[in-house]
């Protein structure tokens, strides 16, 4: 069944679909009956507790996980038959930033999908670095150009997240599925990476990011998913992100308080791993 055919309220193609999704690992469901459609271009934050299933939503998108019911389509197929137009970045706490390495030779391994830290690969990757025009591309897209020739291990926090979202880029996806891009960054270069986001979905990619940090989604976005185990809300953070909402989706882990024009807004206690009591 194609995909790109159909239309969400006359709003464009729908390139993700979810209907009545099921899943989860081994004997533990984390994600019930999830439905939900994302149209081309769209800019998503999908915002949820430590272990409300974001990543795991992700990874159902990348064809990491089958569904154990219902159905996941994306662009015109199943997950894993969208795969090498699909560009996933997971989390940046599984990268080894000290692996002898440069920013080129990352981007150009988002052409070859491979790992740094796996030596049987360097050899061909390293001959096979800077000869792609696509690199250079990603590079520009995401500011890093400059740092090319740069060791990874010696950047910024910031500078090493766009790095990422350079190798994630640099096959020229149509969809970005991204796990927390912009956790443990500061917030000037968290908002340097969503502005970045903002510009590609205005390029036409259509961009799907697992979030919790709330006041950004309320800046950068134009629609949320609140999930907790299920679908909670969907819609425009200012109508989603309301009190009752975010109780339901959080609990009562919140913390509430007022900002600027953007009038109401919140953040969980529990973000980066803290809690209360630490
Ligand atoms: P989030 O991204 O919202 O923090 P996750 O999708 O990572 O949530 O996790 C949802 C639930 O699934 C958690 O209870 C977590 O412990 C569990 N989980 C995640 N990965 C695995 C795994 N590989 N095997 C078993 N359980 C997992």
């Amino acid at each position: 069944m194609s995909l790109v055919t159909e239309s969400v309220d006359g709003a464009g193609p729908a390139v993700v679909r979810l209907q009545h999704l099921t899943t989860g690992y081994a004997e533990t469901e984390v994600l019930r009956d999830l439905s939900f459609r994302v149209v081309a271009g769209e800019l998503v934050a999908v915002i949820g507790p430590n272990g409300s299933g974001k990543s795991t939503l992700i990874k159902t998108l990348v064809g990491l996980l089958p569904p154990w019911e219902g159905t996941a389509d994306v662009l015109d197929g199943v997950p894993a038959t969208a795969r090498p137009r699909v560009g996933y970045m997971p989390q940046a706490e599984h990268v080894d930033w000290q692996f002898p390495i440069t920013v080129r030779e990352v981007v150009s391994m988002g052409l070859y999908e491979r790992r740094w830290g796996r030596s049987r690969w360097t050899k061909r990757w390293r001959a096979l670095r800077g000869r792609d025009p696509r690199i250079d591309a990603a590079m520009a897209q995401t500011r890093v150009a400059e740092l090319a020739a740069r060791q990874v291990g010696e950047l910024s926090g910031g500078q090493q997240r766009r790095v990422l979202l350079a190798r994630t880029l640099v096959r020229q996806p149509e969809i970005l599925l991204l796990d927390e891009p912009a956790a443990g960054l500061d917030t000037t270069s968290e908002h340097e990476l969503l502005e970045l986001l903002r510009g590609l979905a205005q390029d036409g990619a259509t961009i799907i990011v697992a979030t919790h940090d709330i006041v950004s989604v309320m800046e950068f976005f134009s629609r949320v998913l609140c999930i907790n185990g299920t679908l909670i809300a969907d819609g425009p953070p200012r109508e989603v992100l309301v009190e009752e909402t975010l109780v339901e989706t959080f609990g009562h882990d919140l913390v509430v308080f007022h900002r600027g024009d953007h009038g109401y807004a919140a953040e969980p206690h529990v973000a980066h791993g803290r809690h209360e009591h630490d």
